[in-house]
Parts: C-alpha cells; structure tokens; sequence
C-alpha cells in the first residue's frame, strides 16, 4: 500500500505478463531493449522526491494517505487546473490510469442499474489508487465487417464478449486493437467500445483484470527502434510508447472485478465517460506540439534569413493561430467546466470536442506550414555521427553555415526536431494520432451535434429572418 518508488514500479512488471514484440515472446520486459524508453518515461512519473514534481504529482486523499494526482477526483476549477497542469508533464502511461477517475464519474449511474457494479468501481478505484498502479483504457474492438453489429458478425468474437456466466464470475473472449501502453500498466480496464442493443448483451462488458491474468496475451508496436541517438532525434529518443494489440483468450473475470454484464443501456455511457478525458489528454498535448511548431517556424526563419519575408510571416501567423485556437479552447473548456450530480467537476463537453476536432482536423495543414518554411533539410539533413567525423563534419559546417549569429549544430538540432515531430517515424505516429487517438472525427462530431444548443441557434435565425420575434412569438403576415 501506497505510493511505489520508481524501482518498486520497474520490478511490479516483473509478474509472468505475456507479451510479444517483434516475433518474439518477451519474459522480462524490464531487461528487454525494447522497453527502456517507455520503462524509464513510466518510471519517471513515480518520483515523488523530485522536489519540482513533487506537489503537482501527489495529491492528499480524504482518507489521509498520498496518491498520484491522476486518481484525484477535481471538485472545483482549483482541482482542473492542478489535473490539467500535471497531464502537461506527465506520460501517457500515467495519463491512461484516469479511466479510474473516469469510471467514478458513472459510479452512480451505474448503481441504479445494479449497486454491486457501483461498490466494485470505487473498490477497484481506491484499490488501484492506494497501491499506485498504474491502467490502461481498453475500448477499441477489431469491429470485423463495419455494416454489421458486433452479434452479426462471421465471428461472434470481433468484439469483446462473455462466453460463460458462473457463479463466481464471468469469461470473456475477444481482442482489444491499438491499447496505449498495454504492457507497461497493471489493470487493464474493459470497455464496450459503443452503444449495445439488447441483442447484443453479451457484448455489453465492462470490468478490469490484472495484465498478467490468465489467458491475456498483448502483441506490442510501437514507431521508435530499441535506441535512438538523441541529437538526430531529439523528441522520440526519449519518447515512445507501446500500443498494444490485447487477447482475451478465454479470461475468467471474478464477479467484484465487473463493472458491466448485460445492462445494455449503460454500454455507451461507461465509453462516454472516459471519451471526454481522452480527448482532454489530447488537447493538452496538441497546446505543448503546437507551441513548439510556432517556436521552430520561426528559428528556421530566423536562421535563414527570411524573417522579413512576407511569406515567411504568413505562415508563421498561420502557426500562431493553431496554437493560439487550441490553447483557447482548453482555457475556455477549463473555466466553463461542468459537474457530475454528485459534484466532480470536468471540462467543458462542447468546448472540448470542438478544440480536440480542430486540433484533428487541421493538423496536417498545419505542419504543411513547417515544412514549407523548413525546406528538404526537414529530410536530407546528415546524422550527428557524420558532423562528429572529421572528414564529412568540415564540409558540414562549411555549407550548413548561413550567418555569423547562427551556430551550424543548433541549426541542425532544430531541424531534426522539426523532422522528428512531423516527418520521420515518431511524426507519422503523431499523423495518426492526432486524427484517431481518443476516437476519430465523427465521435467528435456525433457528440458536437448532441451538446450544442441547436434550438437557441435556431430562433436566432428565424428571429434574424423575421419570421418570430426575438423572445419566439409568431410574427403575424403584414396584412
Ligand atoms: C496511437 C493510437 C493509440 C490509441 N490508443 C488507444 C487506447 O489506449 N485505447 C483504446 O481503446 N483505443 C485506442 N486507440 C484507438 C482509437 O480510439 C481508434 O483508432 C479510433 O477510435 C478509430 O477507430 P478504428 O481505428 O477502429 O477506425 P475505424 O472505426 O475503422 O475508422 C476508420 C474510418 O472508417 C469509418 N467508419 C467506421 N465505422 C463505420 C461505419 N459503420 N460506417 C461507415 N464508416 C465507418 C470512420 O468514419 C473512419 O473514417 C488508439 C489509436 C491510435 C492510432
């Protein structure tokens, strides 16, 4: 009980998970090359001596002890702004672990429907928080044939199912695709990934088992090699986080485990629960890219020359508002917050679907912009180990060199970061990731349709058109 050191973490891994990477199978994930990186970023995130860390990493629970700041539950805008500070600092490892929180915001909504369900979320809750571990959000199904639902399918196991009831718990069968850092956690917690019709209860399952449960078995991927050198890739060598592909071979899921069984209408609203946090999580690391994508516009400007250059300025304003549009859409989101009826408190549901929307869909355009201003040394620019080279390193700095003030291995640093973050593997990881993590496009605009006040939209117009007045009345035909 209580919070772990980083090492205390590092050998909580070490407890038979089954995992597999690139064709083989991996015992110990903590010696394993493959793993150092994500390791180290997850392990980081458990240092509760670093005094610069320390406060915004821990908070006081009501029962006294210490936990890690992603189990608090924000009860007022002082709380949000404490949660969005840390999810700023903190890796994605970490962050997955709030589907805990998350799940706690449906705890009463689910005690209508069966209160045992609630009393296992708030004990796995305080469980999960009281010995520091850490969880992943395990939501995305295969989905087989798109046209059909989930029970249509040739195979009924395409989505996550119960294939036995029993007394003392529940078996599951299925698979789970693109679990954020599946291996590196120790509760995997299940969610339907959409809505299930009353037909499809076997479907609608939710509960959460340890990774290193009988019969789960997790195939890793991730964008980054075992060891980047750190100046060629000043960004992915210090981050990368394995997504993984999760197998429920036939897991026996004990009853006080469950949070979910067949209570259809609640399968949408456990993955709604935690769809606002994902995307929250996504706009606070889209406000830290696009700041940087503003500062690196503008060095490779600088150290070009072209500052002065219209074009050059155009694009660099085209930067400034995508960062600017999604830092003001966190602000807002955070200030006009809203509350659960048993008072936690979170980010505005409207504001942050539409920031994360427009962080989504004009990403790409906007690292159009950095590459048009960067020019093909985004791509062709020679490794640090050539610069160290005696022989290639002069012609380097001979022809890399542009004025007096700009120093030939800075240059290069910003231009592999700039090549790092949007054009080498980590920035085709970042591509996808902005358009799909935390659900693509049209969940965003299924839940933009839903939250925005369409009917006061829509007696504005008429009023606008003459139709009403402006308080709604009927205006009556000009005789
Ligand atoms: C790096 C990364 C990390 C992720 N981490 C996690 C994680 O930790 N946990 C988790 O649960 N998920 C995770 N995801 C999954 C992510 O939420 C999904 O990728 C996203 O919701 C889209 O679902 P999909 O990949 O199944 O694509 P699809 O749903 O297949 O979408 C692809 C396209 O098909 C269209 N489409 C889909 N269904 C239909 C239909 N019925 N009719 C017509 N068109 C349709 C969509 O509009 C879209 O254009 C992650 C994804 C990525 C890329």
């Amino acid at each position: 009980m209580g919070l772990k050191t980083p090492q205390q973490y590092i050998e909580s891994l070490r407890d038979g998970r089954v995992t597999y990477w690139d064709g083989e199978r991996i015992d110990d994930i903590t010696t394993h090359p493959r793993f150092a990186v994500p390791i180290a970023m997850t392990a980081k995130d458990y240092d509760y001596d670093d005094p610069e860390y320390r406060d915004s990493r821990r908070y006081q629970t009501e029962d006294g002890g210490f936990a890690h700041r992603i189990y608090q539950i924000p009860r007022g805008e002082k709380d949000l702004a404490s949660r969005i500070g840390m999810m700023g600092q903190s890796a994605i490892s970490t962050l997955t672990t709030g589907v805990f929180m998350a799940l706690m915001s449906v705890k009463d909504l689910v005690a209508e429907a069966n209160p045992q369900y609630a009393g296992n979320i708030e004990r796995m809750y305080k469980y999960a928080r009281d010995n520091d571990l850490r969880a992943a959000e395990v939501i995305t199904d295969p989905k087989g044939d798109r046209k059909r639902r989930a029970h249509e399918q040739d195979d009924p196991d395409l989505y996550v199912r119960i294939v036995e009831r029993r007394a003392d718990g529940i078996v599951v069968r299925g698979a789970k695709l693109h679990i954020t850092a599946a291996s590196l956690i120790h509760e995997l917690v299940v969610m339907p990934t959409k809505g299930m019709r009353q037909d499809e209860k076997d479907y609608a399952v939710s509960f959460s088992i340890p990774v290193n449960a009988k019969g789960v078995k997790i195939i890793n991927r991730s964008f980054a090699p075992a060891e980047l050198n750190p100046f060629d890739y000043p960004a992915s060598a210090h981050h990368s986080m394995p997504e993984g592909f999760v197998v429920f071979d036939d897991v026996f899921v004990p009853w006080d485990r469950v949070f979910l069984a067949g209570e259809v209408p609640l399968a949408s609203k456990l993955a709604q629960s935690l769809g606002l946090w994902e995307r929250t999580g996504g706009v606070v690391e889209a406000t830290r890219l696009s700041e940087l994508f503003v500062g690196l516009g503008q060095l490779v400007t600088e150290m070009q020359g072209k500052e002065s250059d219209p074009i050059a300025q155009a694009s660099i304003a085209e930067l400034i508002t995508y960062a600017e549009m999604i830092r003001m859409g966190l602000d807002y989101s955070c200030r006009n917050y809203e509350k659960t009826p048993s008072g936690m408190v979170f980010p505005n549901t409207l504001g942050i679907n539409t920031t994360k929307y427009y962080y989504a869909a004009n990403y790409h355009q906007t690292v159009r912009y950095l590459h048009d201003l960067g020019g093909g040394l985004v791509l062709t620019l020679p490794l640090e180990a050539d610069l160290r080279n005696e022989e290639s390193g002069k012609y380097i700095r001979k022809y890399l060199y542009t004025k007096p003030n700009v120093d030939v291995e800075t240059r290069m640093r910003v231009y592999n970061l700039i090549r790092d973050l949007t054009a080498d593997a980590y920035g085709g990881w970042q591509f996808v990731v902005a358009l799909q993590a935390g659900g693509g496009l049209p969940a965003q605009r299924v839940m933009m349709n839903r939250t925005y006040d369409i009917a006061k939209a829509k007696a504005r117009a008429l009023a606008a058109a003459g139709a009403t007045t402006a308080k709604g009345a009927k205006l009556q035909a000009a005789e």
